[in-house]
């Protein structure tokens, strides 16, 4: 893996690593990368109506200024998608696991999801960010999300970054845990050439030789926060405590860590009721374990500023 040299500033990096560029992120109302330290709480994946309601009222009361929630899930496995099982608060029973459904049938159950949660944000003044997979998708989500994230399997997807490049909306781009932040400022020079400024860099763990914990292939890699300081000074940085641990009991330290590091907001995945999420239920926290560490946070964010 090659480190970022003189000649990668001059010639491949020249526009994301400019150090006189003011770069206005704006989610919603909420914008990020200021003094305001902005923390995007929600579920892994939208499981229905009442869940995404109950969860937003208490990230909202728990200082939480933006909610994620997903609907295109990249899955590691063909089965179990979550588009294919009904609400959580319907009286369907349970479907085939192993149905593998077709676009136009995940659109639908993705897009109702999605109302959901705009529902959800705008009840509760949260502007709402969701991963995009499929570029086709991008005008539809557009009518629901305020903000969009490119997950890390999709950091250098062409036809995400083309179209994405085209909307206002601001983006959140993940780095894959496998990649360097050369890469990762590679990508950004991408949307930059394009045209496409108003973005965030995301961090979710890099791979280590262990983790102390055998349910992880990643490690929160909090020296890459003044790295990308130093190389990209303009774009604001999220930690993603939760996929980086993959495990619920190490995510407050990590967050408390992150934000002394200065890095300006995280990305936490919160669910009314953890052990039992759809997806990602070993990381995500409960509602009580979410306010005591925005309370924590909000004190380390205070004393540092
Ligand atoms: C997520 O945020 O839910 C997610 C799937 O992210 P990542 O791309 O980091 O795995
Ligand atoms: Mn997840």
């Amino acid at each position: 893996m090659k480190d970022i040299s003189q000649t990668d500033i001059q010639n491949n990096i020249p526009l994301v690593t400019r150090r006189d560029f003011k770069r206005e992120i704006k989610a919603g109302e909420v914008y990020i990368g200021g003094n305001e330290l902005v923390v995007m709480a929600g579920p892994c994946t939208i499981e229905g109506k009442k869940q995404i309601m109950e969860t937003a009222k208490a990230v909202r009361d728990a200082g939480a200024k933006m909610m994620r929630g997903g609907v295109f899930k990249p899955l590691t496995f063909p089965y179990g998608e979550p588009l294919g099982q009904p609400d959580t608060d319907s009286n369907e029973p349970p479907r085939d696991r192993m149905k593998i459904l077709n676009k136009r049938d995940l659109y639908q159950v993705a897009e109702r999801r999605l109302g959901y949660f705009k529902e959800a944000g705008e009840k509760f003044g949260l502007p709402i960010i969701s991963e995009i997979m499929y570029a086709d998708s991008l005008d539809m989500m557009s009518e629901y999300v305020d903000m969009f994230q490119v997950g890390y399997r999709h950091m250098f997807n062409m036809d995400l970054i083309e179209a994405l490049s085209k909307t206002k909306k601001p983006i959140m781009i993940k780095r894959h845990y496998g990649e360097s932040l050369r890469s990762l400022l590679g990508v950004a020079e991408h949307f930059e050439a394009r045209g496409k400024h108003n973005f965030v860099f995301c961090e979710r763990g890099v791979v280590a030789p262990h983790t102390h914990n055998i349910n992880s292939r990643a490690i929160l890699d909090i020296q890459a926060i003044p790295a990308l300081k130093e190389y990209a000074p303009s774009v604001p940085v999220i930690i993603d405590p939760s996929h980086a641990t993959f495990k619920r009991s190490y995510v407050a330290a990590m967050s408390r860590a992150a934000i002394a590091a200065g890095a300006d907001g995280l990305l936490i995945e919160v669910h009314p009721d953890p052990e039992n999420a759809w997806i990602d239920p070993l990381q995500a926290l409960g509602f009580t374990d979410f306010k005591k560490l925005m309370k924590d946070i909000r004190a380390i964010h205070d004393a540092i500023r």
